[in-house]
């Protein structure tokens, strides 16, 4: 074990922390933001950037917080927006179907083949429609890009609020 992880778990608060479930973590840490300025101050510091508007049709041009770090609707890894590149992102854009014959040997209907135990067991049976890959050769994908937001922009769009 790597003497970094070690460390938290020297205070009697470390080792609670590590055994916390992220969504006890997430309350806590809510409720000392909203009980204590600089910890909110500093939290911000750390979790938000200034967005960089490009659209031409925004009109308002104050200055928008947007969290820093996400999740990437694409590869489904979190992501740090500052340093997002063309070549960040790596994912398969058809997802795994299964097609190897090994799947199908001595099940006669027996077991779902169509699941995540099986592409663990049987990557090389799993392929990638847009790429003619497989889950064992190529698990992280053919297409290099962007990372992906899953919610891009917290003001609704127009389309949205017409609904
Ligand atoms: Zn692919
Ligand atoms: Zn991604």
């Amino acid at each position: 074990m790597p003497i970094t992880e070690e460390m938290p778990e020297a205070t009697t608060l470390g080792r609670a922390i590590n055994d916390a479930s992220d969504k006890t973590l997430r309350a806590v840490f809510k409720s000392i933001c909203a009980k204590n300025d600089e910890a909110r101050k500093e939290a911000e510091s750390q979790l938000l950037v200034t967005a960089t508007d490009t659209e031409e049709s925004s009109d308002n041009n104050k200055k928008r917080q947007v969290p820093r770090y996400t999740f990437c609707v694409n590869c489904e890894k979190e992501f740090d927006v500052t340093t997002n590149t063309e070549e960040n992102c790596r994912y398969h854009p058809a997802s795994s179907e299964p097609t190897g014959e090994d799947l199908y040997i001595d099940n006669y209907d027996e077991f779902e083949v169509d699941t995540d135990e099986m592409r663990e067991e049987f990557p090389e049976c799993f392929t990638f429609a847009c790429c003619d890959g497989n889950l064992k050769d190529n698990p992280y994908g053919c297409v290099s890009d962007f990372h992906r937001e899953q919610y891009p922009d917290q003001k609704a769009s127009k389309r949205s609020r017409a609904v």
